[in-house]
């Protein structure tokens, strides 16, 4: 990419293209190409086409999903995988048929077996059963890197897949119905701190194991992939450790200045036991993660307090 170069980022309002968007502007590009919802519908490939054949961008981060926690896609599967496969196949054919040079497609850590030994290898991908709390979510995702696979076989289109273990920052989800742990536990942690609620309730038992990395750290791993790397072998994106829900939680709560106990609703699901992702192949390309969990949960958490607190 040039400073001048048309990148077009699918999804810029949410955590991940919104991150994109902020590095790709502090880096000095000039023609940031982004459209609301409301503006092009994803879904709908008439809309997608025209956005792409009037604007012909060069450089496409595709990162508009439909995203949630383990709530939101146990409960709505049918949304989950309807929704990203339409988006996905209609931007990167869309991307294709009008002639960009480069694709860069986000899928997710969940799309590796559930017992995966660990930490976990891109060549594990599909060698053993889904997670079913987010298999249909998981499943596009598949799709989506197999697609983005054959039409770099087929057609030659520059098309890679990372996948982002579980991302936070700012900008993310806070409802406790949908979101994912990190903004949930905030959430929580800094509502109870505010009422004076004596518990916090945590779901599961506490013992799952996850990986967090910081959007900001996404973004750059992202942008640093755009230029660097050509190969339709799929590359992890993580920090290379995980901590528990527990630890997580404990953690949250010091950052909060939360002193109340914790307790554990083990009616909610605890998933997939661990889901920690070999990074050494993002390593050997020369990228490295920069920001700390501590730094970053106290940095988010600045945020919400600032931005997010009152809209939830
Ligand atoms: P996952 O990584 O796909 O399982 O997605 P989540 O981020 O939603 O959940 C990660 C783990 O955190 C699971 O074991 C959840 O049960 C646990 N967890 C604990 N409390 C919460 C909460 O308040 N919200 C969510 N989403 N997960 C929670």
């Amino acid at each position: 990419m040039i400073r001048s170069s048309r990148i077009y980022v699918a999804g810029h309002r949410g955590l991940v293209g919104s991150a994109i968007v902020r590095r790709l502007e502090r880096q000095g590009f000039e023609t940031i190409i982004t459209r609301s919802r409301d503006e092009v519908d994803l879904t709908s490939q008439a809309a997608v086409n025209d956005l792409f054949d009037q604007q012909r961008p060069e450089f496409v981060f595709l990162a508009a999903a439909k995203v949630g926690g383990i709530l939101a896609n146990s409960t709505f599967p049918a949304d989950f995988i309807r929704e990203n496969l339409q988006m996905q196949t209609n931007v990167i054919d869309a991307a294709y048929r009008s002639g960009a040079r480069k694709l860069v497609f986000l899928g997710s850590s969940c799309i590796y077996p559930k017992y995966a030994p660990q930490p976990m290898k891109e060549q594990y991908l599909l060698s053993g059963a889904l997670e079913p709390t987010n298999e249909a979510y998981a499943i596009a995702k598949i799709a989506g890197i197999t697609m983005v696979n054959a039409y770099r076989e087929q057609f030659g289109f520059n098309g890679i897949s990372l996948m982002p273990t579980n991302l936070y920052g700012p900008g993310d989800n806070f409802d406790l119905e949908s979101s994912h742990v990190m903004p949930a536990l905030m959430r929580k942690f800094h509502e109870a701190k505010l009422s004076g609620a004596p518990t916090v309730t945590v779901w599961g038992s506490g013992t799952p194991r996850r990986e967090f990395l910081h959007v900001d750290d996404l973004a750059d791993a992202a942008t640093f992939m755009m230029d660097k790397y050509d190969n339709g072998d799929i590359v992890n994106v993580g920090v290379g450790e995980d901590v528990s829900i527990g630890e997580l939680a404990a953690l949250i709560a010091e950052v909060v200045g939360y002193e109340g106990e914790i307790v554990y609703d083990s009616s909610k699901p605890d998933g997939t036991p661990r889901k920690l992702l070999d990074i050494s192949r993002l390593l050997s390309l020369g990228w490295r993660p920069k920001v700390k969990l501590k730094n970053g949960i106290v940095s988010t958490y600045k945020w919400y307090v600032e931005n997010g607190a009152q809209r939830s």
